[in-house]
């Protein structure tokens, strides 16, 4: 990981550090630890950017509460880093600059669900798959699905992505309003729950992706769908990526409204069998699934077939009934953990880039050539559809060399995204791993333009300091 080429804001002076804990430890008790063992679970721990814990963490219930901390900390200085559930992949929740985490995990309820409206409020701590299970009896879904079971917090601050995206959007699209605390400690509220509205800045997508660094987001209203009449998937080898590729190009650009089309290249297929019991054929392969009315999901899956067949696919293994669904995709899911499974020991890096779809093909084949030549142990599986494929080298952290060469190999990936119109992370976000190609990706008087509302909103660089850019 590059330093940033600006230093960071110095850390807090002692004493104003001693007088936040003191407040926060008088106001909050036991919900207040500075213990060791529950700083480093605050640092980021998923990948091989080094943990920096912070020097306090705190569990508010409320948004006033929320808004109490942050006020303390904005009167001497002290960083805030909101944190959900960890499972960001670059550096995001670190502490480089010290200061208060604020662990949203007890604000975890359901607020209200309005299924007349298809949509619900939540508090930020909510996970997606507790969210699930709690509207399914009404008929109702969130489908929005990281490959970790993230807060629905973190997923608004990170503009996280999953395996549905190219049928329902990110959570770009399926964000209505927020409430957060913003650095000053005052609580706003974005929007109503209006599906449109043309009242001023839109500042609940300046909140969607802000990491954090603009404010504590401690509610959030979503949009949902109705879970549709009927469902129908499966798997379909390639001989190739470039063969996989090309069959989602065209699927997607036959316009066939594929809810899921997901690639794993062969190393991640066989991860994927010995990690979830499964007897794919170890080749390129895409996970397909439709949704629908019965006659529309057959027409889906038929179009599809004939596409498939044109690229070189092999016969198409159908999942119909729900249980080998839910099989098949949550051997998806786990595919991060099938694929450290390979390498015990070993690191996992994972990366993400997306590109526009016409270059899906190239981008994925050329990395795919790369990885070979530079030797580097990985997989590559992503939410295709949408141009969008991660990698995830499996590094050996104490030897050097594989350190540089896993390094080199992402520097190029990025390169090779952005020559393409592509950008340097569709949905894991910029944190501390990939501050560096914010400019390159955006321009320097875009990235200055950001610095101004990061400047204006936060001006003594409380808010999760050193992550995204420098102000
Ligand atoms: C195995 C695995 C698979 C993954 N697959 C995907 C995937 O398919 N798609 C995808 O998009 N991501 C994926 N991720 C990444 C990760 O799950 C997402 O980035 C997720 O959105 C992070 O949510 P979290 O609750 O863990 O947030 P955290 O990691 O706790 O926080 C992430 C960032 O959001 C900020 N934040 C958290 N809560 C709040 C809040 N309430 N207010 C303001 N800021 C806040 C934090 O300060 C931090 O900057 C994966 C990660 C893993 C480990």
């Amino acid at each position: 990981m590059k330093a940033p080429t600006r230093p960071l804001r110095d850390r807090p002076d002692p004493q104003a550090l001693r007088a936040v804990v003191e407040g926060l430890s008088a106001r909050f008790g036991e919900r207040l630890s500075t213990a060791e063992a529950v700083r480093a679970q605050h640092a980021a721990t998923v990948t091989w950017v080094p943990p920096q814990p912070p020097d306090a963490v705190v569990f508010p219930r409320t948004t006033e509460e929320v808004a109490a901390i942050v006020r303390l900390c904005a009167e001497h200085r002290v960083p805030v880093v909101p944190f959900g559930t960890g499972s960001s992949l670059e550096g995001h929740v670190n502490a480089p600059c010290g200061g208060v985490c604020v662990d949203l995990g007890r604000m975890d309820a359901i607020l209200r669900v309005n299924a007349e409206d298809l949509d619900c409020v939540v508090e930020p701590g909510v996970t997606r798959t507790r969210l699930n299970a709690h509207l399914r009896d009404q008929g109702l879904f969130f489908p929005i699905d990281p490959g970790y079971d993230a807060s629905l917090g973190g997923m608004v601050a990170c503009r996280a992505s999953g395996t549905n995206a190219v049928r329902y959007g990110t959570m770009r699209e399926n964000v209505v309003a927020l409430t957060a605390v913003v650095p000053s400690g005052e609580i706003v509220h974005t929007a109503s729950r209006a599906r449109k509205s043309s009242a001023g800045y839109d500042l609940t997508r300046l909140l969607v992706g802000s990491e954090g660094t603009l404010g504590v987001i401690t509610e959030i209203t979503l949009r949902l769908q109705g879970i549709p009449e009927a469902i129908s998937g499966g798997v379909c080898p390639f001989p190739s990526v470039r063969a996989a590729c090309e069959a989602t190009i065209l699927t997607i650009q036959s316009g066939i409204p594929v809810a899921r089309i997901e690639l794993l290249d062969a190393a991640q297929v066989a991860a994927c069998n010995a990690y979830s019991k499964l007897a794919l054929e170890e080749a390129p392969t895409l996970f397909v699934e439709f949704h629908g009315s019965e006659a529309g999901v057959r027409e889906q899956a038929e179009r599809f077939g004939e596409i498939a067949r044109e690229c070189g696919g092999g016969s198409f293994a159908w999942a119909t009934e729900a249980e080998s669904r839910t099989r098949l995709w949550q051997a998806r899911h786990d595919a991060y953990w099938a694929a450290l499974a390979r390498r015990p020991g070993a690191k996992g890096v994972s990366t993400d880039v997306c590109v526009p779809i016409s270059r899906l093909a190239d981008c994925v084949e050329e990395t795919s050539a790369d990885m070979a030549q530079a030797g580097i142990v990985a997989t590559i599986l992503g939410h295709v559809g949408d141009g969008n494929f991660h990698v995830l080298p499996l590094v050996d952290t104490a030897d050097p060399d594989e350190v540089a060469r896993v390094h080199g190999f992402i520097e190029r990936l990025i390169a090779r995204a952005l020559s393409m119109e592509g950008t340097c992370t569709g949905e894991h976000g910029i944190g501390q791993g990939k501050m560096h190609f914010l400019e390159e990706e955006h321009g320097a008087p875009a990235v200055e333009l950001m610095r101004v509302i990061k400047r204006a909103i936060d001006p003594h660089d409380i808010m999760n300091p050193g992550k995204v850019l420098v102000p």
